[in-house]
């Protein structure tokens, strides 16, 4: 608003200063020109005349009289002595006068001098008497005329330019209005619909077409609803997923134990057989209250690394010694290929913990009697672990997401298999903690490989 009606106001107020400074020049100039020329034809006259003597006839006083009553000032007849000759306000006859002008006249061959006093508001006019004899300047005629009539002249227009300024600025004031509101309501409504999400009511897409700018801001802010919407929905999931998970195995030791308390004899391998069961329950249970006690531990201590020089070797041996038992019961052949010595330097419990959870899913996310296999490389500078499997494979599209939080791609077979969604974003947080990078290639129902690439150097 302030913007429209500064830019509105300052070209008018710009536009009255030029007109009534090129007015007053203007009204100046003419009356200038005008006394210039009455007082030409009173010089010529009087050089006819030839007053010299100092004696002026009473046709030439008329004429003075004539002419300062014409513009309202005071004209005066200089003589050689610069003695007043002639004044028409009768006051100062017979003195001497020692005016810029009047001199400058004298010596000047045959000009005349203009000077306009804006301060005090008179032209002062001066045209030589050139005699006609002689042909020499013989005296001098002084008319100052004061400007009042030009100034009136000007208040009145600036009076009508102050109204029609008025006018001027309560109608830009109204259209500033009118054009900020309306300038402004498309953010409006995009601020309404922020707070709106702020709130919770998170179906709020946005459609401001106004500018591009909005435009291009609705599709930003729709782009950041629907990552919202993702997050809390894989959040929502995943606490039903969790709770579930968490629920299965009580209910099944529930359903164990009732059974054994409702039977009077059991016998002991019955006994035995239950308690087994009920001891996998508790394992399963364990597995996923571990995976994420293990995600919220890594993100609490995201900064603090415990990094020693590890062979990496001793490792992933480590890792896939705990991991054979699994592996065997689905008859699942562990693999693991070394190509050279490799030591780094790193945080062995977060890459164990990285390591553990790939060769898992290989195991998992596999075949009766497939294969896994791991293999251990590096270079001058970084260090590669590949984990290959004959499994099930992922789709291309669900490549993209695996490695978010809570993402599980089949999550009816996932929930059979168990798991909470959380194994991959742990894996990927711990080797991005190490600045290193985690990627995927799949085809599906051929088998997966991931590969971790990490510097053998740590760079905190
Ligand atoms: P989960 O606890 O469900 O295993 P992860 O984060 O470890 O969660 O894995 C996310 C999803 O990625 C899994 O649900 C599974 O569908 C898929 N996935 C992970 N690893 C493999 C693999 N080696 N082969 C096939 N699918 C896999």
């Amino acid at each position: 608003m302030i913007l429209i009606v500064v830019v509105g106001m300052i070209p008018m107020l710009l536009l009255e200063m030029v007109i009534l400074k090129s007015y007053e020049k203007r009204a100046v100039d003419v009356r200038t020109a005008e006394i210039q020329n009455q007082c030409t034809i009173l010089c010529n006259q009087l050089g006819d005349l030839s007053y010299q003597q100092g004696e002026t006839s009473d046709i030439v006083r008329t004429e003075f009289v004539q002419l300062s009553n014409i513009y309202n000032g005071r004209v005066m007849l200089i003589d050689q002595e610069f003695r007043i000759v002639e004044d028409t306000y009768g006051m100062d006859e017979g003195k001497t006068i020692v005016s810029r002008d009047v001199i400058r006249c004298f010596r000047g061959s045959g000009e005349g001098t203009s000077h306009y006093d804006a301060q005090n508001r008179y032209i002062e006019v001066t045209s030589p008497v050139v005699g006609n004899a002689s042909e020499k300047v013989e005296g001098v005629i002084l008319v100052s005329v004061s400007t009042d009539s030009i100034e009136d002249s000007m208040m009145l227009l600036v009076n009508r330019a102050r109204t029609i300024e008025a006018v001027a600025g309560v109608i830009l004031l109204i259209a500033a209005f009118v054009i900020g509101a309306g300038t402004v309501r498309p953010f409006q409504r995009i601020t309404g619909s922020i707070e709106a999400v702020t709130e919770g009511y998170e179906d709020n897409y946005l459609h401001e077409n106004a500018y591009t700018e909005t435009i291009l801001l609705s599709e930003s802010f729709n782009k950041m609803l629907g990552r919202l919407k993702v997050l809390d929905d894989s959040r929502q999931e995943f606490v039903s997923n969790v709770s579930h998970e968490l629920k299965t195995p009580l209910t099944s030791m529930k359903v164990l134990a009732d059974s054994l308390l409702s039977q009077e004899e059991v016998p002991v391998e019955l006994y035995r057989e239950f308690m087994g069961d009920m001891s996998e329950e508790i394992e399963r249970e364990n597995k996923i209250i571990n995976d994420f006690l293990s995600l919220v531990k890594l993100d609490k201590t995201a900064n603090t690394m415990n990094i020693t020089t590890e062979s990496i070797n001793a490792l992933v041996e480590r890792v896939l010694k705990r991991l054979r038992p699994i592996a065997a019961q689905r008859n699942i052949e562990l693999i693991f290929e070394s190509f050279r010595p490799v030591s780094a330097e790193v945080d062995e419990m977060k890459l164990s913990l990285a390591l553990t959870n790939l060769v898992e899913n290989a195991i998992k996310y596999n075949k009766e009697n497939g294969w896994v296999h791991v293999s251990l490389n590096a270079d001058h500078k970084s260090l590669c672990i590949e984990v290959a499997d004959s499994g099930i494979g992922i789709k291309q599209e669900d490549t993209e997401h695996i490695f978010e939080r809570f993402y599980r791609v089949d999550k009816s077979h996932s929930r059979e298999i168990g798991g909470t969604g959380l194994g991959l974003s742990i894996a990927r947080s711990a080797v991005v903690m190490h600045r290193g990078a985690i990627k995927v290639y799949s085809q599906i129902g051929e088998g997966t490989t991931f590969t971790v690439r990490m510097p053998l150097i740590y760079v905190s």
